[in-house]
């Protein structure tokens, strides 16, 4: 599927929109093509994937019928969407390839190893292979949705319209969802954000395993992390660019629709790093220990973080929840993170009734440690 993504020279010069939207169409069509003829066809549904011509950063999943019947899946991705990702992260390699190196950027990062800073592969190289990691995962964060049939989900749980279609967009507009209905969209999100990093991160192992390259070798395992680290920040770059005017401060408890970039981060990136530590497939393939392993994810994420919000803050008063500390250190992990646990457990019943096909290890799953600390 995203074979073609990896290498390191491009020779793509004075990318234009239209450039932009036919990279992006050109992966994902291949991806739909792939699942259509593999786990669709054995469903006897469909999976169609559109753009949509709207002056808006808009993605929605779309399902027709009802869980008893097959698929009729749709995914829909606007033209702006892809060109502002494409326009961020233009912005992103300038502020990595300069503010990132200098004070007082030295200082904050003094104590990780590796610091965050771009691969050593060329200019358009580092923004493709960066935008394609932050599309293809907006893609397969649609397809977390479809596959658990989330709309249902939240149209039984969430006391909500029954709805088909789950929208992923900039702003909440007025529509700001509480209660329930607010719990239930905060899960669904981080169940679809866990099942997007999941298949993110295999499509990196197999792109990268002995199956695919003729030797894997320290060249190889260099491509590997370079590639991880651009992922990460494509990661990173979705969450702020889709929070929009949202909260950036973590609330007491869920509100709006979606969780905010920070607690995204931290239920994602300990995800992408336990799937590739030492005990995993991956770490033959990329060779870092953990603590590399972890420092690469935290340090691409929190350089996002800081290229965000540079405009915004100063230096010496970086706002109190602004890094990424992991789940165990929320502020309100004993309200937010408890009733996001408990209607995970509610509605994971019966999601494991109707999903329609995806590994275990693509579901959102909360640790015995934070479940001991949020309950205690
Ligand atoms: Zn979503």
């Amino acid at each position: 599927m995203l074979s073609k993504l990896y290498g390191n020279r491009m020779n793509i010069e004075n990318v234009n929109d239209v450039e932009i939207y036919r990279i992006a169409a050109g992966v994902l069509s291949e991806i739909t093509h792939d699942f259509n003829g593999g786990i669709y066809a054995k469903l006897g549904g469909n999976l169609n994937f559109s753009w949509v011509d709207k002056k808006m950063v808009t993605a929605w999943a779309e399902s027709k019928g009802n869980p008893d019947s097959p698929p009729n899946h749709e995914i829909i991705l606007s033209y702006e969407l892809a060109r502002q990702v494409y326009r961020d992260i233009e912005g992103y390699y300038e502020f990595a390839a300069s503010a990132l190196l200098e004070e007082p950027m030295i200082t904050i990062f003094n104590s990780f190893n590796p610091k965050p800073q771009l691969p050593d592969f060329d200019k358009k190289a580092i923004i493709t292979n960066m935008y394609l990691g932050a599309i293809t995962w907006v893609f397969f964060h649609e397809l977390g949705h479809l596959t658990q049939e989330h709309g249902y989900i939240r149209s039984i749980f969430g006391k909500g319209e029954p709805k088909t279609r789950i929208e992923d967009c900039e702003s909440d507009g007025e529509k700001k969802l509480e209660g329930k209905a607010a719990t239930i969209s905060h899960v669904t999100e981080l169940a679809a954000d866990v099942y997007a990093t999941y298949s993110c991160i295999m499509e990196l192992i197999r792109h990268f395993s002995p199956e695919q390259l003729d030797d894997v070798n320290e060249e190889s395992k260099k491509l590997f992390q370079g590639n991880l680290y651009l992922m990460v920040c494509g990661i990173s770059c979705i969450f702020y660019r889709f929070n929009g005017e949202r909260l950036l401060e973590p609330h007491e408890e869920p509100i709006g629709s979606h969780p905010t970039p920070i607690r995204r981060l931290e239920l994602c990136i300990p995800n992408i790093f336990e799937r590739l530590d030492v005990n995993g497939t991956g770490h033959k393939l990329h060779g870092m220990d953990r603590s590399v392993l972890v420092n690469l994810c935290i340090g691409a994420a929190e350089s996002v973080g800081f290229f965000w919000l540079w405009p915004y803050i100063h230096p010496d008063a970086i706002p109190e929840h602004f890094f990424v500390k992991g789940v165990l250190q929320d502020p309100y992990k004993t309200s937010y993170w408890k009733e996001i646990i408990e209607s995970w457990d509610e509605i994971k019943v019966e999601i494991n009734k109707i999903k329609r096909f995806g590994n275990e290890r693509g579901l959102l799953f909360f640790t015995d440690e934070l479940r001991d600390e949020v309950f205690s």
